[in-house]
């Protein structure tokens, strides 16, 4: 009987509803931590794991001595590799393809890579209408590696203190 009264004056005193417009009111005045996406962002680390790039020696020369370690390395088979011996000696990729269907980005090939050449980016925001657009030739790797090689070096300058 005394829990039924108990109810009755919660209810009638519309207790639950005034600790819901406490739970409002607390979070009215808070600091907001939703953004206006794509207007503003979120912090980015310089270790952020985005499009991958190819990147250039500052002479224009490729870093990528086609070891494949990138390849062997990625968990997800996404890596293809082809190379032939220049005419100098050298070892160079004829080919280097990465399917973005199948990354995870785990980061596994910018790791493995001794020459730096394989590194990803900051960049977030690109997408593919169809399966193929997110088939990233060397083409396209180095064109990105080219456009955004200043960023890439600084964030790669600052992330070698936490190797
Ligand atoms: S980030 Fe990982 S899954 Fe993606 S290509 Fe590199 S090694 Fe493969
Ligand atoms: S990107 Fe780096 S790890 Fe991959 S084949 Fe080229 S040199 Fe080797």
């Amino acid at each position: 009987m005394a829990e039924k009264i108990r109810e009755f004056f919660k209810t009638f005193l519309l207790i639950e509803l005034l600790k819901g417009m406490a739970v409002t009111g607390r979070y009215l005045f808070a600091r907001k931590i939703t953004i206006q996406y794509p207007e503003e962002h979120t912090p980015q680390s310089a270790r952020f794991r985005g499009l991958h790039a190819l990147r250039r020696y500052p002479n224009g020369e490729e870093r990528c001595i086609a070891c494949k370690l990138c390849e062997a390395v990625c968990p997800a088979l996404a890596i293809t590799i082809e190379s032939e011996e220049r005419a100098d000696g050298t070892r160079r990729t004829t080919r280097y393809d990465i399917d973005l269907n199948k990354c995870i980005f785990c980061g596994f090939c910018e790791e493995s890579c001794p020459v730096d050449s394989i590194v990803e980016t900051r960049i977030l925001e690109y997408h593919g209408e169809k399966r193929s657009d997110l088939h990233y030739t060397k083409e396209m790797l180095l064109a990105v590696g080219d456009r955004y090689e200043a960023e890439i070096a600084k964030d790669r300058a600052s992330d070698a203190q936490y190797r």
